[in-house]
Order: C-alpha cells, then structure tokens, then sequence
C-alpha cells in the first residue's frame, strides 16, 4: 500500500517529499487517515541523527492525530470514521511484567517506536518504522487510542507525546490539592506540565530564567512564578515544594532545584536525556529528598489522559504549519521560537 509522506535522508539534509510503503492491515489493524502531526523536539533529535542511532531515510512523527479509514476482521474497539491518536509506540513484546502492567514504555524486550523502530511485523520493504510526517499509517488497535470528540483534533495532536510525557510523573507521584507543585521549564511540555498539574488542583509554581515566559505561565494556570536566577527568590522557596517536574530540555545543574523540595519531595526528569550535573548528595540526604525519570506513559494511562483532558477541556496551545514549512518549523522550534508546539495540517501534504 502506497504512502506519501515527508522524509529526511543524512544528518544534514532537510526533509522532503518521499513515497514508502504501509503494510496491508492484518486482523487486528487499523488503518487511519492522517490528519494532524505534531513536531516534537525527538524529532528533530532523531532527523539529525543527534543520538547516534538514526537509520534514513527518516519520516518522523509521533504524534498522530487521523481518522479510521479500515479495520481488521478482529479489531473491536475502533471503526470506520472514529477520531484516533497514535503516539511514540506501535508495538512492544506484550509478554513482560512491564507489558502486562500495561507500561509498555518500559517493555524488558524494546517496544517499536513510532518512527525509527525496528519493524517487527513487517508486510513491506522497510526494515524500520515510518512515522506520522504522511497521509496514512496502519497500527494494531492495541497501540492506538481514542480522541474524545469535544477535542480540537489538531490542538489535541500533541497530546499523544508531550501530554503523556506530563501527565504520567503527575498522576504516578499522586499530585493533586493541597500540594505546591513547581514546573521548570516553559517548552512543549512545561506548558501541559503547569495545564495538569492545575486541573489536578495543586497549586502550581512556573520556574523559569525568564520573566515574560512566567508571565505566559499565569496565562496558562500557574499561581506563581519563581524566577531560578533570582537568587533571594530561590533561598525564599527552599523546602517548600511537594513535587518537581522538571522539563529543561538539555544538561543541567540540579542542585540549585534539589533545595526546593520538602522532606520526601520528588523531582522528576522529564525533558534531558544528556549528562546531568552536580549532584550533590547533601539535599537527598538531609532531607530524604528523590530524584527520578519517567518516560512518556503506558497505553492505558495514555487513553486515561486524553479521557481527563476530553473532560477538563485541555490541549495543547498550537501553531499550524503548512507541510513544505516543516524545516523551517524545525529551525524556530530548535530556537524555542513556537508556543508551544508546532503541528502539521497534512491535508497540505497533497499541495507538495
Ligand atoms: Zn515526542
Ligand atoms: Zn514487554
């Protein structure tokens, strides 16, 4: 089955139009229309081969918003016309503890990603997955989850990566009234990071280098800003919060963060992937405090997240881009020049 979509193919080269193959449905597949592709920042990681594991040429796209074209003889929950998402998984083992804890994210065997993954189905010439840069992808029902209706369908594209990413440390930590919650970091996810946390009723401190971005944070629903290069801010606040989520996107210092928690407190990375630095072990022992990670999240606690946002009326605040812009969507994204996430109307794929 043809597919059209939008590929890069070296570390360097900008992404292009390009046709590839999707597999036939099998039984238990769904066959969804693309519609909306959010641009996240593994994105671009990944197109620049910036980790060092990058096979081309590349579609990325993991945040997926279509509608059903065609289903499976064994599909159950899904039919022709529903609004679907798929996010960063298309596959994992389904036999490990993680797996039938329904934490497929932390698969013991390697789930398949979303784009760049080692296709394990197979059904075309490809040896890894395609992403959501396209008009059309086929998923097995198990990997794809439902877009409430009341939902802008764009708006709620991102939802799939940077919401869960959020969501999960919030609900896993049990954040909720009378917690005071700090986000760092006013990015993709910083931004659903402050939206959660408020509906989930804490009380919700935007830490930031910057002014105007703390001002933005008001807007979005935090009660405060603290300004983490204000040093008598900062001393003001020590021991005072329940919970960190903690989004800069790059290598750190976390020590100056660490001091903010109360005794018991977590801080959660969920934005770096490189070196961290200075960790002292002074705040974690005098007051019991934690650091930790968390990686997106399983495929029920995903589904559990767009249900909450269906009722809570939340999703992400958006730029639309025209598909033959995605480079340029990528150079303002790198410069953090977007608020808060770029997603791609891919009815002007066809315009290509
Ligand atoms: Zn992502
Ligand atoms: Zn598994």
């Amino acid at each position: 089955m043809k597919a059209h979509g939008y590929a890069t193919h070296s570390p360097t080269g900008e992404l292009e139009p390009f046709q590839f193959e999707r597999r036939e449905p099998r039984p238990e597949d769904v066959e969804i229309d693309i519609l909306y592709c959010g641009i996240c920042h593994s994105d671009i990681h990944t197109a620049r081969n910036e980790w060092g594991w990058t096979h081309y040429p590349f579609v990325p796209g993991h945040e997926i918003v279509g509608r059903v074209s065609a289903v499976g003889d064994k599909v159950s929950k899904y039919k022709v016309g529903d609004l679907v998402g798929v996010g960063c998984m298309v596959d994992s083992c389904r036999h490990c503890q993680s797996c039938d804890d329904g934490l497929e994210q932390y698969c013991d065997n390697g789930w398949t990603g979303t784009y760049d993954g080692e296709d394990k189905i197979g059904g075309t010439p490809h040896k890894t997955t395609f992403g959501g840069y396209s008009d059309r992808i086929t998923v097995d029902e198990r990997f794809v989850l439902r877009i409430p209706d009341n939902l802008d369908p764009a708006a709620a594209a991102p939802l799939l990566c940077a919401g869960i990413t959020t969501y999960s440390p919030l609900k896993n930590w049990k954040v909720g009234v009378g917690q005071k919650v700090g986000v760092i970091g006013l990015g993709g996810l910083g931004h659903m990071g402050v939206k959660f946390a408020h509906a989930m009723g804490a009380h919700v401190v935007m830490i930031t280098t910057s002014p105007e971005k703390g001002e933005d944070a008001k807007k979005l629903g935090a009660d405060e800003v603290l300004l983490s290069k204000d040093a008598e801010a900062m001393e003001a606040a020590q021991n005072s919060f329940d919970f960190l989520l903690n989004t800069i996107p790059v290598g750190h210092d976390v020590d100056p963060y660490m001091g903010l928690l109360k005794r018991d407190g977590t801080m959660v990375i969920v934005g770096s992937v490189e070196p961290l630095t200075r960790v002292n072990g002074i705040p974690f022992i005098f007051r019991r405090r934690s650091m930790a990670g968390s990686l997106i999240g399983g495929l029920p606690e995903t589904q559990e997240m767009l249900d909450f946002c269906g009722e809570h009326d939340i999703t992400c605040d958006i730029e639309m881009v025209n598909m033959k812009d995605v480079n340029t969507a990528y150079d303002r994204t790198v410069k953090g020049d977007v608020k808060y996430r770029f997603v791609i109307d891919m009815a002007t794929l066809k315009d290509n």
